[in-house]
């Protein structure tokens, strides 16, 4: 098999990739989408434009190895073996893969090192849950009856993953996946598809059966299409934005599917007075400039106290002036380009939007200019000031590094500010006092709250949204449980009489 998979092209630029289906990737198609660099437009990749033939040939695959012996019918203890080997070739290719997801992805090296490491951590988190796993036993049933809640995989899983984090979105289901017994198909974004097709290589090199992972590339309304409508397939985990998670969740409501969908954003973070201010300053800096803002759970607003807005946020402009935007490959590089041009045109007219609605641009709200940046698309570390909720910048997500600055005088009305927009992803609260932050953290609709810190991770505690940013979880023990159906066995104990003669005496 090792014949037929890709090693040395990889390192070859533009690389050109076919699919990988049953455990071999397929010479590149005619039709091929080109990938180039957001920071110097050269062409990095092309990748296979996926038609529903390729989703259909994956699917098959995939459902064939779902119901061999080597997979779903493994011992917990043999999946997790085959997850750490994963994990062990996954760490021994690190710096390839973070030169390849850093060039396509548009991310500063040092970030794209730090996301590697926790793709590793959560092959292995994984590996231990599939080794753990286990149901219930109900002895109170009465002294002839005994009841047993088993976890099963659920069988063929889509799994649809965005441009912004390639690996980490990917690694947040992939692995749970493969724990519960699941086989899959991956869809990765039409612009960053390189790591997926070269985990996929390893994972087949680390032993886990062909036809156990799949990768078709493409576009999204064709594959993503395909795979979302195929009867075949019994749950798609999408990341991405609302707009296509709710087409996606309206198609598999029509077959019904299972569907996980984490979405997009608008986290606020709250600064109380009471606060360290100077660890605020960074948190509030990171969350917002960190992969240029192009993170769902983003710190996008800035919920502040009035009495110490102003010298605050004039501390933080002075930071955010200092940020070293950078080619990905400069190891000084603290964020990059936008993923394209398009997007960054849509970052820029949000900032103009808020500016001609009456919030105060006082740094960045440009492209970047000058012979590092020409040929790129640089945006500076952008806030807004006197941001009020009815502004489309307030409510809507940018995903870029723009921050949005709304005051507060009470705790009651920063917990509203916070709550005002239609996404529940993720939110900050910075103080001192553990009961302001408890109670304000309790009240804060999100499936994540980050208290004194932001977009800390830790892969034993589950993740996702509410309202309009999705739901289901990933890490933790639940994202092995949303790959698994749960059934009840009802035994009878001894010899008894039927149980309608029983029922009627
Ligand atoms: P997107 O929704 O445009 O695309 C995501 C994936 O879906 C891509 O692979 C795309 O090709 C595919 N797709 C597009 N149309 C489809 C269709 N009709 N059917 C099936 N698949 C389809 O999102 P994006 O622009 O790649 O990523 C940015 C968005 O992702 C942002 O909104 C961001 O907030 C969100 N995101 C959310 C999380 C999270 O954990 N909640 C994490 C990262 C990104």
């Amino acid at each position: 098999m090792e014949a037929n998979l890709l090693q040395s092209q990889s390192y070859i630029s533009p690389r050109v990739y076919g699919h990988f289906i049953d455990g071999v990737l397929s010479d590149p198609a005619h039709d091929l989408i080109d990938r180039h660099s957001p920071v110097n437009g050269s062409l990095l990749a092309r990748f296979s434009a996926g038609t529903s033939e390729d989703v259909d040939e994956a699917v098959t695959a995939a459902v064939r190895a779902f119901h061999r012996e080597d997979w779903a019918n493994l011992t917990g203890a043999a999946r997790a073996k085959l997850l750490n080997k994963f994990a062990d070739l996954i760490a021994d290719h690190a710096e390839h893969l973070v030169r390849l997801e850093a060039e396509e992805a548009s991310k500063a090296m040092k970030m794209s090192a730090h996301e590697l490491t926790m793709v590793v951590e959560m092959t292995r988190f994984a590996a231990s849950l599939a080794l753990t796993a286990k149901g219930e036993a109900h002895t109170q049933l009465g002294p002839d009856a005994l009841g047993l809640v088993t976890k099963e995989p659920c069988g063929v899983v889509g799994l649809i993953v965005p441009w912004n984090f390639p690996l980490v979105c990917l690694f947040q289901k992939l692995p749970y996946a493969l724990a519960a017994g699941c086989t899959v198909v991956i869809k990765p974004s039409e612009l960053t598809s390189s790591t997926t097709l070269e985990i996929a290589r390893l994972g087949a090199k680390a032993g886990i059966p062909a036809g156990v992972i799949n990768v078709v590339t493409g576009k999204g309304s064709v594959v993503g299409e395909a795979l979302t409508g195929h009867p075949d397939v019994s749950m798609i985990s999408f990341t991405g934005s609302t707009a296509v998670g709710r087409r996606i969740g309206a198609k598999c409501g029509e077959s019904i599917k299972r569907v996980a969908l984490e979405l997009g954003g608008k986290g606020a973070n709250i600064v109380f007075a009471d606060a360290d201010l100077d660890a605020a300053l960074d948190g509030i800096l990171f969350g917002f400039v960190f992969n240029q803002g192009e993170v769902c759970a983003a710190g996008a607003r800035l919920i502040i106290e009035d009495s110490i807005a102003d010298e605050f946020v004039s501390k933080l402009a002075e930071r955010a002036k200092r940020v070293n935007v950078g080619n990905p490959t400069d190891e000084q590089a603290d964020m990059s380009a936008l993923i394209h041009e398009e997007h960054m045109n849509k970052v820029l007219a949000y900032v103009a939007e808020g500016e001609k609605e009456g919030a105060v641009l006082i740094c960045g709200g440009q492209r970047l200019r000058g012979q590092e940046y020409d040929d790129g698309y640089f945006v500076a570390p952008t806030i807004l000031t006197e941001v009020t909720m009815e502004m489309r910048v307030f409510q809507e997500e940018i995903f870029g590094p723009v921050l949005c600055v709304t005051r507060f005088k009470s705790q009651e009305e920063a917990i509203l500010l916070a709550n005002l927009t239609e996404y529940g992803l993720a939110n900050g609260v910075w103080s001192k006092d553990i009961d302001r932050i408890l109670l304000t953290a309790r009240r804060l609709r999100s499936g994540t709250v980050f208290a004194n810190t932001y977009l800390e991770a830790a892969v034993q505690l589950p993740q996702g949204g509410v309202k309009q940013s999705g739901f289901g979880r990933e890490n933790g023990l639940d994202a092995l449980h949303e790959y698994m159906e749960t059934k009840q066995t009802y035994v009878k104990l001894g010899t008894r009489r039927p149980i309608l003669a029983h029922t009627i005496g």
